[in-house]
């Protein structure tokens, strides 16, 4: 058995074997893919001290560091299920059980996608989840929010401040955002609020993005906008389908509830990352709830009997 064992391979769980493993304890780490969100992004510009990397070259960086410690890598191998027996068991797809002391959770999330035409194939090119992330890409042209819920709407605030114009589609009748945001955002002249937006196309010229269609659902009429950036705010999913019959509480988002060292409600499990209900979905901010809560099972053993 593993003394710590960690599910998810991104940058939370490589930052919590890390830290585990610099306490001399034997540490596992299983994932479907190694990496990560990571791997789908192009550039990233905030991961603090390195002023620009790309995604797949963050994930080759973030796995050396991983093997200088001898932390056993399990690949391509999803969990299932998890469950205490002797000892915490984390049973694979695979058919496979693994038994650990104490494990942290790290599985993710995944953005909603919009499942249009374009989508995938701009992905990274003009179509983007993350206004942190890539809102300054757009600096001073035309972008479109999709969504007006809460995120959608406070992407549209956060990007009026940077790109030139900023237009919302909002499939509903009305945003579904708090009033307070739909009041700031009505009252920036460079944001435009379309409600009743079907969007139904990206639209490229083989290499990036140039605009939109989307179909107006008062009329049944089609319109094209062009831009150079479409940001898809329609909700972050987290990776706990397999935890839903676990003792394991999480949110009415299906988020991991932790507390300030990453423990869940469940004894001896922890949690890290874009999975658990820490605010603020970033890699710095991933990797620092991977080290709390790689110690936090640390303080945990040692002090189990
Ligand atoms: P993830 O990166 O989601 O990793 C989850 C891991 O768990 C993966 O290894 C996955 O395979 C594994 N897993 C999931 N379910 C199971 C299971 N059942 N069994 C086993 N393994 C499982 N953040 C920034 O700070 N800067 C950026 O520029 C930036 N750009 C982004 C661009 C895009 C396109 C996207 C999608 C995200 C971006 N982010 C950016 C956000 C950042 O990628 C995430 O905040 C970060 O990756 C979260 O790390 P994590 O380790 O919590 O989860």
């Amino acid at each position: 058995p593993y003394d710590v064992l960690i599910v998810g391979g991104g940058p939370a769980g490589a930052a919590a074997a890390i830290y585990a493993a610099r306490k001399g304890i034997r540490t596992g780490l299983v994932a479907e893919r190694f990496g990560g969100q990571v791997m789908d992004t192009v550039g990233i510009e905030n991961f603090i001290s390195v002023p620009y990397t790309e995604g797949p070259k963050l994930v080759a960086n973030l796995e050396a560091h991983v093997q200088e410690y001898g932390v056993d890598i399990i690949r391509d191998q999803k969990a299932q299920a998890l469950r205490r027996a002797q000892g915490i068991e984390v049973e694979l797809a695979s058919g496979a059980t693994l038994t650990s002391r104490s494990v942290i959770l790290a599985t993710g999330a995944r953005w909603r996608e919009l499942n249009v035409p374009g989508e995938q194939e701009y992905k990274g090119r003009g179509v983007a989840y993350c206004p942190h992330c890539d809102g300054p890409f757009f600096k001073g042209k035309k972008v479109a929010v999709i969504g007006g819920g809460n995120s959608g709407i406070e992407a549209a605030i956060d990007l009026a401040g940077i790109v030139e114009q900023v237009t919302v589609l909002e499939f509903g009748e009305s945003l579904r955002a708090d009033a307070v945001l739909q009041k700031k955002a009505q009252s920036l002249a460079n944001v435009e609020i379309i409600t009743q937006a079907q969007t139904t196309a990206v639209v490229g010229d083989g290499n990036k993005v140039t605009g939109l269609t989307y179909l107006d659902r008062r009329d049944q009429s089609e319109h094209t906008l062009e831009l150079a950036g479409i940001f898809v705010q329609i909700g972050l999913v987290p990776n706990t389908d397999w935890l839903q019959d676990s003792q394991v509480n999480l949110s009415k988002f299906g988020e991991i509830e932790v507390d300030s060292r990453g423990a869940t409600s469940m004894a001896g499990v922890f949690a890290a990352g874009d999975v658990t209900n820490i605010p603020y979905k970033q890699i710095v901010i991933s990797m620092g709830s991977g080290a709390s809560a790689a110690l936090g099972a640390f303080d945990y053993l040692i002090r189990e009997a």
